[in-house]
């Protein structure tokens, strides 16, 4: 049981029927489709539905109760015992509950948000945590304002640690998630150009990304990356930890080796880590990791199983096997200029291939800028890259820009997916490392699986 609706009708100041019955709440439910099971019901309302209509669905899945939008009109038929909560606007009733039941079972809560590294930073910390502390966290990418009180509204009453990914796309969105997840523990990934079209500048991005401090207590630990002036130079009334690569910072990593399905570092403080990830900038995600454990007192062997024990959320930088002894890095689930670059920094890094070749595909909602940051992207292409084969809109720059500044590696543009297929088979040869990378739009997963290794 999460909660009974007496203590539901207390928290929602809701005092119409003080003699009707209270009953188990066992989860909090806002899609009729699945099946629950002594559920309060929580009908919300997006573009193009209304969750209101679907009430006989979702009692007849397992709701005992409703949160209700007071100005719809209720179903003629609701079973007898059925119980109704009239709210004013369900979306705020939830985030009103989730704040309530956060304060109730009153875990250290650990707040993550950033442009990129959210969800991988997440599962490091829940992993590492989750040794020592009985730890909920968000499960996959639920870091909106509906998918944080969902996930907090999830969580076992006896939970002892909560980790919470907070996404955004507008500034004074995470304000609002910190207000309700009340983090103990904050931690900014780092600040790259996502959303950079809604939130006008870097600076921008970084000052949203700080509203994660506005729900957190004043003894609360704000850990930021210390190698971005935009977090390092803002001063803050919390104790503030920086982690980088730069020595300069409160805790930075000194050495980073790469092998083909792990990354090994090393901490200034001399601790040795390992993590099933690839790349330096998971060397610094795995770091917060690690910095957050020691402020928690888990001790360095445990925080050394639970980086090894990583459960990765799928489709993030996963090397497969393609056709012909091809290797593919299916990257194709985001990207930002910032990801785009760390995952063709792995690829430089990455020894033992004859041939290596890119495929980058447009990155989304860079606005007036998209042009500039996509030519950026060349910048990080070093002389072990033999390819880089580009499709769809504004990509065209990162090829153009490619050509310019490496006359000798085979740079081309495509408008069509099936041109650009037909230009890679050439490259489908054993010992080629292939990287596939765009935003998630672009659907470069149906790329990816035209070259796996069928067997
Ligand atoms: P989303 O906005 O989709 O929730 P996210 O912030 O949760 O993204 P992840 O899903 O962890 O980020 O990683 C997305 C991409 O960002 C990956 O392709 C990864 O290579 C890259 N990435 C991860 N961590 C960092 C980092 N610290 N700096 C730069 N790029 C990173
Ligand atoms: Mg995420």
């Amino acid at each position: 049981m999460l909660f009974t609706t007496d203590w539901l009708g207390n928290v929602l100041a809701d005092n119409k029927e003080p003699t009707r019955q209270s009953i188990e709440i066992a989860e909090v439910a806002t899609d009729s489709r699945k099946k629950t099971e002594n559920a309060l019901f929580v009908p919300l309302t997006g573009d193009r539905f209304d969750g209101h209509d679907y009430l006989e669905e979702a009692i007849n899945q397992g709701a005992v109760a409703v949160l209700w939008n007071q100005t719809r009109k209720l179903p003629d038929f609701l079973p007898p015992d059925f119980l109704v909560f009239f709210v004013e606007d369900t979306l705020s009733a939830l985030q009103q509950l989730a704040l309530a039941y956060r304060d109730k079972v009153n875990p250290a809560v650990i707040g993550i948000t950033g442009s990129n590294g959210k969800t991988t930073t997440k599962d490091l910390i829940a992993s590492v945590v989750g040794t020592s502390f009985k730890t909920h966290h968000t499960k996959g990418n639920l870091n909106n304002q509906i998918g944080v009180p969902l996930t907090i509204l999830a969580m076992p009453p006896d939970t002892e640690a909560l980790v919470v990914e907070m996404g955004m796309n507008h500034a004074g969105e995470i304000e609002t998630l910190s207000n309700i997840a009340k983090p103990d523990y904050a931690v900014i990934t780092n600040i790259g150009e996502s959303h950079i079209e809604y939130l006008g500048s870097r600076e921008g991005i970084a000052a949203a990304k700080l509203e994660i401090v506005k729900g957190m207590a004043s003894e609360g630990h704000l850990l930021i990356d210390g190698d971005e002036l935009l977090l390092k130079r803002v001063r803050q009334r919390h104790r503030v930890m920086t982690c980088g690569f730069d020595s300069g910072n409160d805790v930075f990593i000194k050495q980073v080796n790469l092998t083909r399905d792990a990354t090994r570092f090393q901490l200034s403080d001399g601790g040795e880590y390992t993590i099933p990830l690839l790349g330096s900038h998971h060397a610094l995600n795995a770091t917060f990791a690690v910095t957050i454990a020691r402020l928690l007192d888990i001790a360095g062997d445990k925080v050394r199983q639970g980086l090894a024990a990583l459960a990765q959320t799928s489709m993030r930088f996963e090397i497969l096997n393609g056709r012909n002894g091809s290797s593919i890095i299916n990257d194709a689930y985001n990207a930002s200029p910032t990801s785009m670059k760390a995952s063709i920094n792995v690829v430089n890094r990455l020894e033992g291939f004859r041939q290596k070749v890119l495929v980058l595909g447009d990155i989304f909602e860079l606005g007036e800028q998209s042009k500039p940051l996509h030519r950026s992207v060349a910048d990080s292409i070093d002389h072990s890259v033999d390819a880089v084969l580009t499709c769809g809109d504004e990509s065209a720059e990162i090829a153009s820009a490619v050509k310019h500044q490496y006359p000798s590696v085979d740079s081309r543009h495509f408008t069509s997916k099936q041109a650009l297929l037909n230009a890679l088979e050439a490259y489908v040869e054993a010992d080629t490392l292939l990287l596939f990378k765009a935003s998630r739009g672009m659907q470069f997963e149906s790329l990816v699986e035209q070259f796996l290794d069928p067997s």
